[in-house]
């Protein structure tokens, strides 16, 4: 953007300093090209309206036309309301009910006037109502020219201050009158006529007070395209620099692995694990290093690709590590792993945190000399006596456990050349998420399960139905199975009382199952303890694990046949999917049993609806976009980078798909952006990183 939108909001007419100060505060705008970017959250369509006789109450947000016939304050002080009556032209009444801002409403509120009113309604005693709607004066409707009008979203201290939607529109009107002419063009005319863009000057217009609706679609449209368009090139971009700059080994001797290939691989891999190790072998033999994430649903086989990728470093004489989160799985590994590696004549170690200080030296020693090449362990890999003789591969098992920090220690043993890293997560992460927030990892996908597993059979039941499933459990139990009960815990904090749900689900199920042995593990367990108790589990000592979701990650069970989960509305989509990934290991038909009340919401119902229906993490990582939001689905810390002015992740995966595909085409044309038809998109990335508060959004 060009400087003219870097002046402050306080200078645009109708603002002020009083005003600017607010909008910084509350709207963080600043600029004019901030408050141009405040686009509309939705608009008044003067066509659509509902008689208050058509009102239903699974209507969620409604528009009603009509007039106020009578004001009143109700209550004193605190408890003070106002309702106002709005009678419509079949003179059928609603009421209008405000809690909040009660004196300014009862002032500017006028009687025996026509408005429009929009908001959610509900019914009492037979009457419709609406709390805290919002209002439109029906006379200023002439006054636009626009047929869809903006209404942009506020606070309540903005509100307070008399700044409305209205009065934000009121800002736009000055702002479009003097900005437009400023506007410049920030794509090539090459993708405006391949994507049949409209220009920019007309998005902005259209896209504030949109003219025709086809205009408002084609506005929104190029606007979204323009967003994502610029997150993907500057993605693309970290990406070629990063693979400029960082050599990696190569790795293109593979006696090792042709040999474990045929004979001591006992499946046959499928297509898509054969399709991964085929990626990662390219990119071993790149001459770069290799930064990639591999995502598979639990169950894929993502340990026997790790696996062919360590056997790949060795047969090029380079260590490699497998770090895992927990105890658990890193013995797990190893258990599976060391059988393979002792048969191929590899030395595979394994350290942890219990691991006894003699046998670490020991350790310590091997992989100093280069006489160990591969290690699988937890975070004690990452102390810095660990050293290694050349360390050229480090693998990352369940990825989101791990900080950023902590892996980059690990690249940093070897000092001559970064080694290669992959990363495997079991959480499957949307395409679109996966695209914006890892656009400078390449991803991996083994999208399908091996042949024979048989589908875990999930079931919703109320706890009205306990003793039904308790007898079920029972019955498993005779047939030799193991079972997990599952308690939800919001967080893992301080309180004890936080575990109430657990620890008397505990005493329930001991009471409910007293000829069997009840194993129990929580985040407030000593690390031994919680290992202790869940190796008596692994080793078949107990037939029930009563636990939070520290069972969550990757622990292998394979004969524990059942999962019921308690309180199942209370846990997110992923979460659940998660944990129903605990069983069906086996060769055993498995079930998942999800436990709730009769109380449910929408949402809930939606997610104990898509556990039944599929297992399928893909799609259920979908639907849980869709439920949560980017930003809540990722957590906090990375909620900044999907904090998208006007694209929505969960809703505009076909334009991502397509301005992913026209950053890439532009960077492989013109890597540095030199060619005339891309003048406009350099000068746009130049006022972009110029313009701190706009790229901050996007960084
Ligand atoms: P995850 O991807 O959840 O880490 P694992 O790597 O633990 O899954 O694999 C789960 C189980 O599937 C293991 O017992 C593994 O040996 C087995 N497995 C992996 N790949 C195949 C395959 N292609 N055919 C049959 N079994 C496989
Ligand atoms: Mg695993």
């Amino acid at each position: 953007m060009s400087n003219f939108f870097n002046t402050k909001i306080e200078f645009l007419k109708g603002v002020g300093p009083m005003r600017a100060e607010l909008l910084q505060k509350e709207l963080n705008i600043h600029t004019y090209g901030d408050l141009i970017q405040h686009y509309p959250f939705r608009y008044l369509d003067r066509t659509q309206f509902y008689k208050v006789s058509e009102l239903d109450e699974s209507m969620p947000y409604v528009q009603v036309r009509g007039r106020i016939r009578g004001k009143e304050l109700i209550g004193e002080g605190r408890k003070q309301r106002l309702a106002a009556t709005l009678v419509d032209e079949n003179g059928d009444q609603l009421e209008l009910v405000w809690f909040k801002g009660v004196k300014w409403m009862q002032k500017t509120l006028k009687n025996h006037t026509d408005y429009i009113v929009f908001g959610k309604p509900t019914s009492f005693n037979g009457r419709f109502n609406m709390a805290h709607p919002e209002l439109e004066e029906l006379a200023e409707e002439k006054q636009t020219t626009s047929f869809l009008q903006p209404v942009y979203h506020t606070t309540e201290k903005l509100k307070a201050h008399r700044i409305d939607s209205k009065v934000i529109s009121k800002m736009m009107e000055h702002l479009l009158k003097v900005a437009l002419p400023q506007v410049q063009e920030s794509l090539s005319p090459e993708l405006i006529d391949h994507y049949r863009l409209i220009d920019k000057r007309s998005a902005y217009a259209n896209i504030h007070f949109p003219e025709t609706s086809d205009k408002y679609n084609k506005a929104k449209f190029r606007l979204k395209f323009e967003e994502l368009f610029y997150i993907q090139l500057r993605l693309f971009r970290q990406k070629v620099v990063r693979k400029a700059d960082l050599k990696g080994q190569i790795f293109n001797q593979v006696p090792t692995l042709t040999e474990f290939y045929k004979n001591h691989l006992t499946f046959d891999l499928t297509n898509a694990q054969k399709r991964v190790v085929k990626e990662i072998y390219a990119d071993l033999n790149a001459g770069k290093q290799m930064n990639r994430l591999l995502q598979g649903d639990v169950g894929s086989g993502k340990t026997i690709v790790a696996f062919i990728t360590m056997l790949i470093a060795a047969d090029n004489g380079a260590q490699s590590v497998l770090m895992a989160p927990t105890e658990i799985l890193a013995d797990q590994h190893y258990v599976g792993l060391k059988k393979f590696a002792d048969s191929l004549g590899i030395n595979l170690g394994k350290l942890t945190g219990s691991t006894k200080a003699k046998d670490r030296r020991l350790l310590h020693e091997q992989l100093r000399s280069g006489d160990m090449k591969m290690i699988v362990g937890t975070h004690a890999l990452l102390e810095d006596v660990v050293q290694f003789q050349n360390l050229g591969l480090c693998i990352v098992d369940e990825q989101h456990r791990f900080g950023v920090e902590q892996r980059s220690k690990l690249w940093r043993k070897n000092p001559r050349i970064i080694p290669h890293v992959l990363v495997m997560t079991a959480t499957p992460i949307p395409r679109t998420l996966a695209m914006t927030l890892y656009g400078d990892l390449d991803v991996s996908v083994i999208d399908e399960l091996p042949a024979g597993r048989k589908e875990i059979v999930t079931v919703h039941r109320f706890d009205s139905h306990r003793l039904r499933v308790f007898q079920f459990i029972r019955d498993q139990i005779q047939l030799g199975r193991q079972v997990y009960i599952v308690y939800p815990l919001i967080e893992e904090s301080e309180q004890m009382e936080n575990y109430k749900d657990l620890m008397d689900g505990y005493e329930s199920v001991k009471r409910a199952f007293p000829e069997y042995k009840v194993s129990m593990v929580h985040g407030k367990m000593k690390p031994q303890d919680k290992d202790y108790e869940m190796q008596q589990f692994v080793k078949h000592e107990t037939h029930i694990m009563v636990a939070t979701t520290v069972i969550e990650v990757g622990v292998n069970v394979p004969n524990a046949s059942v999962m019921v989960i308690e309180s199942a509305e209370r846990f997110g989509l992923s979460q659940l999917h998660q944990l129903r990934g605990r069983v069906g290991r086996g060769a055993e038909q498995s079930y998942c049993i999800l436990m709730t009340g009769y109380k449910l919401s929408k949402d809930s119902k939606t997610r104990l609806e898509t556990m039944v229906r599929t297992n399928n993490g893909f799609e259920i990582a979908d639907i849980d976009l869709k439920l949560r939001g980017p930003g809540d689905l990722m957590g906090t810390q990375q909620s900044g980078v999907l904090d998208l002015l006007i694209a929505d992740l969960s809703k505009d995966a076909p334009i991502l798909q397509e301005a992913r595909a026209a950053a890439q085409k532009v960077l492989n044309e013109d890597p540095q952006l030199e060619q005339p038809q891309h003048q406009n998109i350099r000068r746009h990335i130049q006022s972009l990183s110029a313009n701190s508060v706009n790229w901050s959004r996007i960084s």
